[in-house]
């Protein structure tokens, strides 16, 4: 008997371990299936942290995990996700190249450099991380990559400064970009870009969606969001990631603390009625976290360098 309990107390341990949560894909514009949810690794040192921060996701259900160049924390991501003994088509990687690496004749070298610190054969996303340098040139070679394999899907972050520099390359692309990533959260709803992106089929995917490390939890303290929380016995995370899911958008909440990485998932574990959404949507008033001019941008991020 005792035998028999232990059994089936390992079976509904390991069930729980790798349970997917009823996990929802986004169908891009190139036909590709994105997990809509995963988590974000900005600010996340190098080294033990990320490893263990991606390892205590995927193992929670995560399918889907983004870094960049400027997070200078891809290798551990790769490592990570060598060693989860989880099958590498089942999990979507993104990455993001820097403002020195776009350019016809540099892009794709950026690329392949990009495979070898992920120790991957692919990686299934790729941004061009600021709207600076000679994004149009490198977008040529970024659309060489979609065409041969090496990337699945092509997207531009934080190209939403304004419309001509969004137009500058979303209008002159041959390949429109598959997915745009932009700060968005209930408090900044970036309803004039929902309209830009829907023009191209473009999907949103939101940073700072639960309003960043600099918000001090502002957002997750509102009334009206904790609330609903209350009302479905889930957390004020938990509300906030699921209006970005039901709204449409992708969503990659950041964490190293295993148990907010596991109550974010749970994101999947209930639905918001239509009137919480509308009593959510309510919220808007375009209220940015990150509020750096462009010419500051161009300065500041046209100084600095990641290193390979
Ligand atoms: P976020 O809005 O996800 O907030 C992260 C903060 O919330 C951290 O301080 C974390 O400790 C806390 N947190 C997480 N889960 C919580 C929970 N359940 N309860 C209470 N607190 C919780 O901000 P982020 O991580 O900066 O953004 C998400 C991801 O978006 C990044 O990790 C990165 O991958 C991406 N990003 C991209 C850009 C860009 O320029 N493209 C900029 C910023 C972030």
């Amino acid at each position: 008997m005792k035998k028999i309990l232990f059994t089936l107390f390992t079976i509904l341990c390991v069930t729980t371990m790798n349970a997917q949560h009823n996990q929802t894909y986004l169908t891009l514009n190139n036909g590709v299936q994105m997990p809509q949810f995963g988590l974000g690794v900005y600010s996340i040192p190098a080294g033990d942290m990320t490893y263990n921060s991606v390892l205590t996701a995927l193992q929670s259900g995560y399918r889907h995990i983004d870094t960049a160049h400027a997070y200078q924390n891809e290798a551990n991501v790769g490592q990570a996700i060598r060693e989860s003994g989880i099958a590498r088509d089942s999990i979507w990687v993104t990455s993001k190249l820097w403002p020195n690496e776009y350019g016809e004749g540099k892009t794709l070298k950026a690329i392949d450099r990009m495979l070898g610190r992920l120790g991957l054969d692919y990686v299934d996303l790729v941004y061009f991380h600021q709207p600076i340098g000679d994004y149009v040139g490198g977008w040529k070679e970024m659309e060489k990559a979609l065409e041969t394999g090496k990337v699945r899907a092509i997207g531009i972050s934080n190209f939403d400064v304004n419309d001509s520099i969004w137009n500058s390359l979303v209008e002159t692309a041959r390949i429109k970009p598959q997915i745009v990533q932009i700060e968005c959260h209930p408090y900044a709803q970036r309803k004039h870009w929902q309209e830009m992106a829907k023009k191209h089929d473009i999907k949103i995917e939101c940073w700072f969606p639960l309003g960043g490390r600099d918000s001090k939890g502002e957002i997750l303290r509102d009334p009206v969001i904790n609330q609903i929380a209350q009302a479905h016995g889930m957390t004020a995370a938990q509300v906030i990631i699921r209006w970005h899911l039901q709204e449409g958008f992708s969503v990659i909440p950041g964490s190293t603390n295993p148990a907010h990485i596991r109550e974010n998932i749970g994101a999947f574990d209930f639905a918001l009625t239509d009137a919480e959404m509308q009593q959510i949507r309510s919220l808007d008033r375009e209220a940015r976290y990150f509020n750096m001019s462009y010419e500051d941008q161009k300065r500041w991020f046209g100084q600095w360098n990641p290193t390979d």
